[in-house]
């Protein structure tokens, strides 16, 4: 039997509920593929805050450290949002992700057939599919580059940078490849090449990165184009490659053509194993608590981490299949309920998708 150590951040909000039902998919799988689970469930966020008054605490985040995958739900909430900002429960987000050295986010955005309506797409370009995977360097670019202010002739100024060097592009190009040979093998590569150096590197790197997957085909796009089209077609895309201001967007706006953030998983990874998997939306107070939140994209997190970081393909295809017939009969929470479906709450949607396992 195959033993992983997990470490589960169910944080805030709706966070606890579908955590919840995430993990007994888990335990439902591991007994089918021999696999047992070891969870550790620990605070972060502003229940953090809350009991230590601190977003993240050094336990959680050394815990996370001796884990083979963490888990998390969402942080967040109006109670702590007047706090200053080294006390907001977000910064354990940056705190995980810094601490853990999660560089590569992986945010796939897909319809399914069935709830291609809740897309603000048109039809014609929706019924050509949409099922693309967006990896977005983390942990490098301007968010984290040299950035000050000053005043030139009594003008005030500010700057950021954009700075990559070979090797971050190199291990987060390594990445999309690997991600594309298990799918459709393309890779886009955005950047704005026409005018930044550091695209123009980016991209050369990316270039060079190709000829180790002569199997993936490999286009370049600047990104003002990528965003027109991903509403225009996006189709024509599998694995979009991007930095990480690019990457943020892009990320987001993949999200919103799918037209349901209650669907749509993540995982931010460290190398070939190590990951943070959670679902793109946030800890939703307005329904949390009331059995209303929909736990799908909190239990496809759970498929993302069964294949990212165990290595277990199969399995997270039984469970992706799952979620797909579970809708295919019907059944929607509120966030994706439309008429002549059966609306179900948090719990039932949980129990629904360990059926069908
Ligand atoms: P949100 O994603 O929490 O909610 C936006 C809207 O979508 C709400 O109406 C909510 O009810 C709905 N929604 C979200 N997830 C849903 C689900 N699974 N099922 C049904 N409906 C769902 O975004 P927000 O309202 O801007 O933020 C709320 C809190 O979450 C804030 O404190 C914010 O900082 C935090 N947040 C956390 C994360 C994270 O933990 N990764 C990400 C984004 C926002």
């Amino acid at each position: 039997m195959n033993e992983y150590k997990v470490t589960v951040i169910p944080g805030d909000g709706i966070g606890v509920d579908i955590t919840r039902e995430a993990i007994k998919v888990l335990e439902k799988v591991g007994e089918k593929y021999n696999t047992k689970f070891n969870f550790t469930t620990l605070k972060a966020g502003g229940c953090a805050l809350d009991e230590f008054g601190v977003p993240l605490p050094q336990e959680t985040l050394e815990e996370c450290k001796k884990s083979d995958a963490v888990f998390l739900g969402a942080v967040g909430g109006p109670k702590w949002d007047v706090l200053p900002g080294n006390k907001r429960p977000e910064k354990a987000l940056m705190g995980l992700r810094g601490g853990l050295g999660l560089y590569a986010n992986l945010r796939p955005a897909k319809v399914y057939n069935i709830l291609k309506s809740a897309s603000p797409l048109k039809e014609a370009i929706i019924d050509k599919g949409i099922d693309l995977l967006v990896v977005r360097e983390l942990t490098g670019g301007i968010y984290f580059g040299e950035r000050g202010r000053g005043a030139e002739e009594d003008v005030n100024y500010a700057y950021d940078t954009e700075k990559y060097n070979v090797n971050e592009i190199k291990r987060i190009a390594h990445v999309a490849f690997k991600a594309a040979m298990k799918r459709k093998k393309k890779v886009t590569s955005v950047d704005k090449a026409n005018i930044l150096e550091s695209s123009r590197l980016w991209r050369e790197t990316v270039v060079e990165v190709a000829k180790e997957y002569p199997e993936v085909e490999l286009n370049h796009l600047y990104v003002d184009n990528t965003a027109m089209q991903l509403v225009r077609d996006p189709s024509q895309f599998d694995v979009i490659l991007t930095s990480n201001i690019f990457g943020d967007i892009l990320s987001d706006e993949a999200s919103m053509i799918t037209g349901s953030i209650g669907m749509l998983p993540s995982a931010s990874l460290r190398n070939d194993s190590f990951g943070m998997y959670e679902p793109i939306h946030g800890s939703a107070p307005d329904i949390a608590g009331k059995d209303l939140a929909n736990p799908l994209a909190q239990i496809l997190s759970a498929a993302m981490m069964l294949e990212y970081s165990f290595n277990m393909s199969e399995a997270a295809r039984d469970i992706e299949n799952a979620v797909e017939k579970v809708l295919e009969k019907g059944y929607r929470t509120g966030d994706i309920y439309t008429e002549g479906t059966t609306k179900v709450g948090t719990k039932k949607m949980g129990e629904l998708v360990l059926e069908e396992l």
